[in-house]
């Protein structure tokens, strides 16, 4: 497969690093009606590279830089959404990374799992130096698409958060509320994870079957983080949630599950809401606020033959907590 060449406002990256999303995996395996794939498909949105070439009106990167790419690569750059810093949800469309339309020549755009990258500048993020590589590429996803929520609804060390489901996008979100000071509780399907959500940061960790605890742990909470990639019956949830609290579902991106009881969400003032990853500014400053405090993800190194025996182990929950695949080989990183 081949990249558009180099346009006067874009870098070209050789890519070192790119993590595995769930969402790789659900558009690789087309699981998601509302953005069906199209094939060849080269997922992969937490690229980390160096700076190869860059076009001739290129100020932010020289060759040898460092940068990051996550989930998109462009955007109208006119509309409200986009002036308000917030490229994901553009009006007219933005460019995912992947499996989306690239601007510059109207065909499918391919991700990272792959040798180079041609990216406009704009979307490229710069990497602090120092930063542990493969340990932040992860957050040009799953970081982002964690951080963003707890911006958003103004998680303080004063409040209670949950973060359900244990994965890529759930270690972040301990990592990055316990940063915040706030209390965190993890609510796991996976016994084999409780030590780790505490290691990680959790106060708690919560078993979805412990009945016991969820009754305990009722009317608690003022945020939750939801990251199971799947619909599933979201009224348990709801109910840990104090007055005015949300639940945020950044996972499930298919059709949700009914059963919310209208009024238990009237009565608490509760709220469901969704999120999309974060804007470039905000993905620069969650990787900016992870160098500063030495936060990064747990990963495991894989090479690009272990592609797909990584998904079945992401499948199976049996990821800690996120594959990214080395592409250094014959590179100097
Ligand atoms: P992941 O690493 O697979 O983690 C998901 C975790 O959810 C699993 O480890 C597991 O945790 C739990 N889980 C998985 N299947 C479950 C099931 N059937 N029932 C209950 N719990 C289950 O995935 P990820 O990379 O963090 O991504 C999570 C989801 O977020 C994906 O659907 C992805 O597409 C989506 N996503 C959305 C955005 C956005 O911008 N909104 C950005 C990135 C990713 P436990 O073992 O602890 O139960
Ligand atoms: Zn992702």
């Amino acid at each position: 497969m081949s990249r558009r060449a180099v346009g006067p406002n874009d870098v070209l990256l050789d890519v070192l690093y790119c993590g595995i999303c769930h969402s790789d995996i659900h558009q690789a395996r087309n699981e998601w009606p509302t953005i069906p794939t199209v094939y060849p498909c080269v997922p992969g949105h937490e690229i980390i590279g160096k700076v190869a070439a860059v076009g001739s009106a290129v100020t932010r990167f020289k060759v040898g830089d460092i940068g990051g790419v996550g989930c998109m690569v462009d955007s109208c750059g006119t509309c409200d959404n986009c002036l308000a810093d917030r490229e994901q949800n553009c009006l007219n469309g933005t460019s995912f990374t992947y499996n989306s339309r690239d601007r510059a020549t109207g065909e499918n755009t391919l991700g990272g799992y792959s040798e180079k990258m041609v990216v406009s500048e704009r979307f490229v993020i710069r990497i602090p130096p120092g930063a542990d590589l493969a340990a932040t590429a992860p957050l040009l996803c799953a970081g982002i698409t964690t951080f963003s929520p707890m911006q958003h609804w103004k998680l303080s060390s004063r409040q209670r958060v949950g973060v359900v489901g244990l994965g890529g996008l759930g270690h972040m979100a301990v990592k990055l509320a316990a940063a915040r000071k706030a209390a965190v509780t993890v609510f796991t399907t996976s016994p084999g994870k409780i030590v780790d959500a505490k290691r990680l940061g959790a106060q708690e960790a919560v078993l979805w079957s412990d009945a016991a605890s969820m009754k305990r742990l009722a009317n608690r909470f003022d945020l939750l983080i939801s990251t199971v990639p799947q619909a599933y019956p979201m009224q348990p949830f709801m109910d840990l949630l104090a007055l005015d609290g949300t639940l945020v579902n950044v996972g499930a991106l298919n059709q949700l599950e009914g059963g919310l009881i209208g009024m238990s969400m009237a009565f608490g003032r509760k709220s469901l809401a969704g999120s999309m990853i974060g804007g470039i500014a905000e993905t620069q400053e969650v990787v900016d606020y992870c160098a500063a405090r030495g936060i990064k993800a747990d990963v495991e190194l894989i090479r690009p033959e272990q592609i797909d025996q990584a998904y079945d182990r992401v499948v199976a929950k049996d990821v800690r907590y996120r594959f990214v695949i080395d592409l250094t080989a014959g590179k100097k990183a």
